[in-house]
């Protein structure tokens, strides 16, 4: 009996990171080193070649940058990281078997076949006795606690924000551990290099690592640097491409190097010291109420990622237009706004809000190509790639998805362009090759004339090329295409 109680006393409680991965405001963390137990840190990088949704090429990049810093602040504080790749399934099976752990903890995740994974695993550790905990880390308001009057879960943003907000915020963060009792011998662990999560041959990720500092520090120091440098002013100038007036958290949201308590805690602390900010603020917020919708809608729907949420939709005679698909994902469609968000993306894994909605509408009603595939090509080359977030946007632009765009909202990305960069900044910093082009003409470089053209040492089809499509006549097809739908139930919605 002695003997069995001080065997329980020492077993090792794992903690699972997933996307949660920092050391401040982790309750998953700090509940286990509250247990008293030597706690195991691990991270399973999922073996699923050919999966659906396995993680892209981009985000993999971010994930090796994450977990290195993580691996750092973990072994500072006494607990060193184990990594492992396989199937979760058998995997965290045998590192309990291993380490003869009583306990396993983790924050919680909301895609559907982590949800899958997670409940099943729960039940088969449960049933071999051993206790299995779970935490919420990454959001405000889990989709299950924001209901409305009828019980049902919220399709529709304004009145879901409203119901978050009337609940308020009242679970603090937590800080970071200062010490966590690591055990006597640690499991083995593989070298983050193992993962082969950094690309080679060729290495393409030189302008991800001049743009991004992926980890807990670099959250918290974008965090700070948007809240002196651009909250204020937000409201207005969020949707400016070519200012840096957004807080660019996504990827460090999406991976859980900080999380959207801080986020709130961070603003409401700054705005009582300068409550001129308080409308700044609150829209900043509800971008953050954004992202808690998007995860609200796929928990509840979950093949929002693969199936148009409007079932009408389903009929829409999409084009199969291979080298419009390539032109858009290369940026060399011939309108500016679109490719420099394309080659933004390309080359930082990142493209500003607004360009995503004009490369999207581009994509899906100037060249009728499917949101699927857009939907793909986000999913392997954004850092911030999050299935919640990308799925209800790319059906927020069709016009298929819950609350979203009516599909007759054609963004025209001449007036666009003209409207959000206004001076043609951020067209000329991703394509230099028209940089020369006066304001005039950069968002519609083939309404030049010659002379402009030559004086700026261009030649369209040439160095830059000629509009795919004619915006105009794309338009008019799609609203004829959309038409078409209008005999089905719904149609319009
Ligand atoms: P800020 O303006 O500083 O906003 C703060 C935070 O709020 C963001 O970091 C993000 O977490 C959240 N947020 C802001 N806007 C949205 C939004 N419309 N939907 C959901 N959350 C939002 N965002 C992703 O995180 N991952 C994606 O895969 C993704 N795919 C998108 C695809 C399309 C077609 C479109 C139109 C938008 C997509 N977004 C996605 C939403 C949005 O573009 C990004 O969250 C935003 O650009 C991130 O920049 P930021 O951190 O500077 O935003």
């Amino acid at each position: 009996m002695a003997r069995a109680a001080k065997h329980e006393a020492v077993a090792p409680c794992l903690v699972w990171f997933r996307q949660d991965l920092r050391l401040a405001d982790n309750p998953a963390l700090a509940a286990a080193v509250a247990t008293g137990r030597p706690v195991i840190p691990f991270y399973l990088f999922e073996e699923a070649p050919g999966a659906p949704w396995a993680m892209g090429a981009a985000s993999r990049w971010w994930l090796h940058g994450s977990l290195a810093a993580l691996a750092a602040d973990l072994a500072a504080r006494g607990a060193p990281l184990v990594l492992r790749r396989g199937d979760p399934a058998e995997d965290v099976q045998q590192l309990v078997a291993e380490t003869g752990a009583a306990q396993v903890v983790w924050n919680r995740c909301y895609e559907p076949a982590a949800v899958a994974r997670d409940t099943a695993l729960k039940q088969t550790l449960t049933g071999l006795g051993v206790a299995v905990d779970s935490y919420n880390a990454a959001l405000l308001f889990e989709p299950w606690t924001v209901r409305t009057g009828a019980g049902g879960p919220f399709k529709v943003f304004t009145p879901f924000w409203r119901a978050c907000r009337a609940q308020g915020v009242t679970t603090p963060p937590t800080p970071a551990p200062e010490r966590i009792a690591g055990p006597a011998g640690p499991p083995a662990s593989l070298d983050l290099a193992d993962l082969g999560l950094l690309p080679v041959k060729p290495d393409w990720a030189g302008g991800l690592r001049t743009a991004w500092t992926p980890g807990e520090a670099g959250a918290r120091d974008r965090l700070a640097a948007f809240l002196e440098e651009a909250l204020d002013g937000y409201g207005a100038n969020r949707n400016r491409p070519d200012m840096a007036a957004t807080s660019r958290l996504s990827p460090h949201l999406h991976f859980g190097e900080i999380g959207p308590r801080q986020v709130w805690r961070a603003v409401e602390t700054f705005v009582e010291a300068h409550p001129a900010l308080r409308g700044d603020a609150d829209t900043f917020l509800s971008e953050i109420g954004w992202r808690e919708f998007s995860t609200h809608l796929l928990f509840h729907t979950p093949d929002l990622p693969e199936r148009n949420w409007k079932t009408q939709f389903d009929v829409f005679p999409w084009k199969e237009d291979a080298a419009g698909l390539e032109a858009w994902r290369r940026g060399r469609t011939g309108y500016p706004i679109v490719d420099a968000g394309m080659r933004e993306l390309w080359t930082t894994g990142f493209m500003h809000n607004r360009v995503r909605m004009i490369a999207a509408s581009f994509l899906i009603k100037d060249l009728m190509v499917h949101w699927r595939a857009g939907e793909d090509w986000f999913w392997d080359t954004l850092v911030d790639a999050d299935l919640a977030s990308n799925a209800a946007s790319w059906q927020w632009v069709a016009g298929s998805g819950a609350d979203a765009a009516p599909y007759f909202r054609i963004f025209n990305p001449v007036t666009q362009g003209e409207s959000y960069d206004p001076h043609g900044a951020y067209v000329r910093r991703w394509i230099p090759e028209i940089a020369a082009l006066p304001d005039a003409v950069i968002h519609k470089p083939w309404t030049a004339t010659p002379l402009a053209l030559a004086e700026a040492g261009i030649v369209l089809g040439r160095d830059y090329p000629l509009p795919i499509v004619d915006h105009g006549e794309a338009r008019n097809a799609a609203l004829a295409a959309y038409k078409s739908l209008a005999g089905s139930p719904a149609a319009g919605d």
